[in-house]
């Protein structure tokens, strides 16, 4: 599946801190709509080139709390979802 250079990274520690932390600072309200945030998105996408760059992967200038609905808008609105694809809760790429 796609993404699985990503896999490490969403399921690592530093990662998991950063997004806790995020979004505690957040109140968890989604910045876009002001419901209830579930994602911490990276407004620079995560690519293969950039996966091990802290100043993009953990840095809270590129992150933002965005819940479901939002954070499949902001992916769609790019069209950085291949079609069949959608986020579930925890922000992984799943089949629909
Ligand atoms: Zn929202
Ligand atoms: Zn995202």
């Amino acid at each position: 599946m796609a993404k699985d250079y990503a896999k490490s990274f969403y399921n690592g520690k530093a990662w998991k801190d950063t997004q806790a932390a995020y979004m505690a600072s957040q109140c968890y309200v989604c910045e876009r709509c002001g419901g209830m945030a579930r994602i911490v998105h990276h407004m620079k996408y995560i690519t293969p080139q950039n996966i091990h760059d802290p100043n993009i992967t953990l840095s809270w200038d590129n992150l933002k709390a965005l819940c479901i609905d939002c954070h499949n808008a902001e992916h769609m609105g790019k069209s950085a979802i291949a079609e069949g694809l959608r986020f579930n809760e925890y922000g992984e790429l799943v089949r629909v």
